[in-house]
């Protein structure tokens, strides 16, 4: 029984991990790696692994950094079953269309410059093709339900709490009369977000492979964002502007229409008009419409209590460009928002265009923003920006909201792993992927502390055996 590492390792993004019993492979995520374009084409289009061989794969959520690589493998030979949960699967269809469509988009405008410049054009990892022909290789199960992905494991899904959908494994892995219960959390969430359910706490395992984005980080609480939203909201509509949030279009978006329509039924907030302006979350706020079997107890009571907190009365969610454009005219408060989060390219690039230059604006920024993207730049707070090529004066208020998080904290993340050693007095091998050093290590040198177990931080292709 062997474990490989491909991806997440001593980074966050491209997850991929490869389970070895009797004779079968089983890969646990299939993520795209995400980083500067040529890295990114170049490590996402030659896998360190047989695409052919792969018998299964088990996702734990829909973002691209765990799903994305899969329409690439199956180019490449792939022909197993995917397994996830439903939400997963039903999110999966929009996420990996769209990643599609982005990479196309992507490409035609490098490969102009590349045939100006005589070079030959990338060719984007996968295309819609590939991406249907691998939604028909899902198999999507409930929480809890069990399965064998591949002889020799026997498999099950529990709550993460991170995303819609989101799910951590236990996978029983059996080889020559042996037994090892190997746990991942998958992107383990916090507790008290809102729609989803908190996430579960494995127990009775031999081995953890566990996510450390925030190894290193305190986050406000999550309790403090509905305030933190309605300061801003209520301080931008006395001065009749508008509240422009750059936002994923996974979870944060939906997210923000829950406290949005939250505080316009408690009256906290006017009844602004919000706008929900983006195709793909437009359609992943479908996907949650159709999954109330994820849906924690204090969402269900606000929907029996008559808030919808995906079609409220002041909500229009945009699907046509005109109808985006159409929002440029209108001089009325509003909150609009809008992806990409971190608003490299998107929808979100007009509004912040067309808003930026009026003091009488908010620039929300609610999730966190990666080094060179020009939601760093608004983050940073600089004076001026350049939004396709041209220069603007950042007038609007910039205000930061460092509440919203879909990672579990360095003390959520301890307080974890402590019980999942309390139940599980086997626990002999703990696997720390999916964060950057500075995150992670010091999550490891705690852990090491306490003396119970041995913690590894994988290098890119170690390979463990499981014993
Ligand atoms: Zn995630
Ligand atoms: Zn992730």
């Amino acid at each position: 029984m062997r474990l490989t590492f491909y991806g997440a390792c001593r980074e966050v993004t491209g997850s991929q991990h490869l389970i070895e019993v009797q004779g079968q492979k089983l890969l646990l995520e299939c993520g795209l790696f995400q980083g500067r374009r040529e890295e990114t084409y170049r490590r996402n289009r030659h896998p360190r692994y047989r695409a052919d061989e792969i018998n299964a794969v088990v996702l734990s959520h829909a973002h691209v950094d765990h799903s994305g690589n899969l329409p690439r493998i199956k180019a490449q030979g792939f022909s197993g079953d995917v397994h996830c949960t439903h939400a997963t699967h039903d999110i999966c269809m929009h996420i990996l269309r769209d990643s599609a469509y982005v990479q196309r988009k992507d490409l035609e405008f490098v490969n102009k410059i590349h045939k100006r410049k005589g070079l030959p054009p990338f060719k984007p990892l996968y295309e819609q093709t590939d991406v249907e022909e691998v939604l028909n290789q899902f198999v999507s199960w409930g929480y809890g339900r069990g399965f064998s992905p591949i002889p020799g494991v026997q498999s099950r899904l529990f709550e993460a709490g991170h995303v819609l959908g989101s799910a951590q494994g236990v996978h029983e892995l059996q080889e020559d009369g042996k037994t090892y219960r190997l746990g991942f959390t998958g992107d383990l969430g916090r507790m008290n977000l809102p729609i989803l359910k908190d996430p579960v706490i494995l127990s009775d395992l031999d081995g953890l492979i566990i996510e450390s984005t925030y190894g290193n980080r305190q986050h406000d609480p999550a309790s403090e964002v509905g305030d933190e939203l309605a300061e801003v909201i209520n301080a931008t509509a006395k001065k009749r502007g508008k509240v422009i949030i750059p936002s994923f279009a996974l979870e944060r978006s939906q997210e923000l229409l829950y406290h949005l329509a939250s505080l316009q039924d408690e009256g906290r907030i006017p009844p602004l008009p919000v706008i929900l302006d983006s195709p793909l979350a437009a359609n992943v706020t479908e996907v949650f419409r159709s999954h109330p079997e994820c849906y924690d107890q204090k969402t269900r009571e606000l929907i029996d209590e008559g808030v919808r907190p995906f079609g409220f009365p002041q909500l229009t969610i945009t699907r046509s460009a005109a109808d985006s454009i159409a929002l440029n005219g209108r001089t009325e408060s509003m909150i609009i928002v809008s992806a990409s989060g971190m608003c490299e390219g998107g929808r979100i690039v007009h509004h912040l265009r067309n808003n930026i230059g009026n003091a009488k604006n908010t620039i929300l920024i609610v999730s966190f923003q990666a080094q060179h993207t020009l939601g760093r730049r608004i983050a940073e707070r600089r004076p001026e920006i350049k939004i396709f090529g041209e220069t603007h004066k950042v007038r609007a208020r910039v205000k930061i909201l460092n509440s919203f998080s879909g990672h579990a904290d360095r003390d959520a993340l301890l307080r974890y792993v402590e019980k999942v050693r309390e139940t599980s007095p086997r626990l002999r091998d703990v696997f720390v992927v999916h964060g950057e050093p500075d995150q992670s290590l010091p999550f490891i040198e705690t852990m090491k502390s306490w003396n119970a177990f041995k913690v590894h931080y994988p290098e890119e292709e170690q390979s463990f055996d499981l014993k």
